[in-house]
């Protein structure tokens, strides 16, 4: 009796052990495809910069790759092999080609549908610009680690190079606070240097201040200037936030903050910098710009108040307020998308054309979905004149309309870096899925 009880115990774990195997593979594998699936049809395929490359007929699916990316949810089985499954989403850790044991995956820039410029910059990095250096996610590498290393590793070479004699000129200017800026900016002071650091955003810390709210941020060891060594793997956004604030504020780092840099111009023998408030001169430039660009502003009444923003970062934080989405472009339809979805939210998207002419075949379906459930309505020929504390004001073909509102969404393009990048002179190379 009891030889055959356990006959029948080991007999159902040999035949349901290999079944339940089977089925979570199977049920992966559909989760992975159907995130593939929404990627493509939202347009979401495109890595930003240095992603992972995988040899499908070297992959032998053993889901290294899976487990050891930090953010989750980018890489999927697929057909028995290891694909990018939110590609969008991927940032360059890199730590998927570490774990691969049959080095199927390389790291690349670009893919073969859409290049990425990358600058032509030196060991010491400095472009083909004499005097104009570049450190951080311009340069192609992502990752606050090596942003910051590169920011301080700039800063030396430039320190050990400066002639001060005596003159009004700054020694340099570091453009951009995010990781690499600021720790430009530390190592500036530290060397002694008469240093100027200006941010576009009202506020420093560059990407990591874009970050949702209470995101675990993976980091490597790395020195962090007039700080020491930051050994800790994983941090919370808000904890790395403040470490920034309070190494700025003990060691007397000034950083302009709300002051884009538009122009730079040659002068005789150092540079002149224009912002939107004031003009620099100095002998050496940083740029620490990362890639994301500026966002195009509306330019009216009322768009400095802070319920206006140009990136949507946690949809679920507005829930039943009244949202106002501006722009016509995908990223537009899809905050306006995201937060239709949101309970009692009422959304409503304001384009100044009467038509969506350059969207994605997925989000035309969404965006018709969300209008068909009420949850969103569309003002199309209509610009946003005037923003006021509990409403906006819509210029809907010579007529005023008033809306209530409590947010305000802009979403009207940017520019990107590269043009910048390009009007200064500085060679670049498009990569297409190369190193
Ligand atoms: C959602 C997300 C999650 C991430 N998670 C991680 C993670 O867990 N670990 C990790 O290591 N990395 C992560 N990264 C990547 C990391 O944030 C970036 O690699 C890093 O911030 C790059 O630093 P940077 O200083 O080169 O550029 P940025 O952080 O982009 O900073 C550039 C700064 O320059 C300013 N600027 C631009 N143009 C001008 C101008 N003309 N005048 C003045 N200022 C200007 C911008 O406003 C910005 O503040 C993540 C990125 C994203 C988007
Ligand atoms: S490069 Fe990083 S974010 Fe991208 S898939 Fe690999 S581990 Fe994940």
């Amino acid at each position: 009796m009891v030889e055959t009880l356990i006959a029948i115990v080991v007999v159902g774990f040999a035949v349901l052990v290999p079944y339940y195997y089977w089925y979570r593979v199977r049920s992966h594998s559909k989760q992975a495809e159907h995130k593939l699936k929404q990627a493509e049809e939202l347009g979401l395929i495109e890595p930003v910069s240095l992603h992972p490359l995988i040899d499908p007929n070297g992959c032998i699916s053993t889901g290294a790759c899976l487990s050891a990316c930090p953010e989750k949810g980018i890489l999927g089985i697929v057909n028995g092999r290891a694909v990018l499954v939110s590609p969008s989403k991927c940032i360059g850790h890199g730590a998927c080609q570490t774990a691969c044991p049959v080095n199927a995956i390389s790291l690349v820039f670009g893919t073969a549908r859409r290049g990425v410029d990358i600058p032509h910059i030196s060991e010491n990095f400095e472009t083909n610009v004499p005097g104009i250096y570049i450190a951080g996610e311009l340069g192609g590498m992502g990752l606050i680690r090596n942003a910051v290393t590169q920011g301080r590793e700039a800063v030396e070479y430039i320190a050990g190079n400066n002639s001060s004699n005596g003159d009004d000129i700054l020694d340099l200017v570091i453009v951009g606070a995010g990781p690499a800026g600021l720790s430009a900016a530390l190592q500036a002071k530290l060397e002694g240097l008469r240093a100027v650091t200006l941010e576009q955003e009202d506020e420093f810390g560059g990407a990591i201040i874009t970050y949702p709210r209470q995101k675990l941020v993976m980091t490597q060891p790395m020195i962090i200037p007039e700080y020491g060594h930051f050994n800790k793997p994983e941090v919370f956004k808000e904890e790395l936030v403040e470490l920034w604030k309070n190494v700025v504020k003990n060691v007397g780092v000034k950083i302009v903050c709300s002051e884009k840099v538009e122009s730079i111009n040659r002068g005789n023998g150092h540079f002149v910098l224009q912002s939107n408030k004031n003009s620099y001169t100095t002998k050496k430039i940083l740029l620490a710009v990362g890639r994301r660009g500026t966002p195009r502003k509306l330019n009216v009444e009322g768009e400095k108040s802070a319920k206006v923003a140009y990136k949507l970062i946690e949809p679920d934080q507005y829930v039943g307020a009244d949202v106002l989405v501006v722009g016509g472009g995908d990223s537009a339809i899809e905050a306006a998308c995201m937060l239709s979805e949101q309970d009692g939210t009422k959304v409503t998207l304001s384009y100044r054309k009467d038509i969506f002419s350059r969207i994605k075949e997925g989000n035309r379906v969404r965006v018709d979905e969300a209008v068909k459930k009420g949850s969103l309505t569309i003002i199309f020929e209509s610009q946003v004149k005037k923003i006021e504390p509990e409403s906006v004001i819509l210029d809907c073909k010579g007529e005023e309309m008033i809306l209530k509102n409590d947010y305000v969404f802009v979403f009207i393009g940017g520019e990107l870096p590269t043009a910048f990048l390009n009007s200064l002179g500085i060679r670049m190379e498009t990569k297409y899925g190369q190193r």
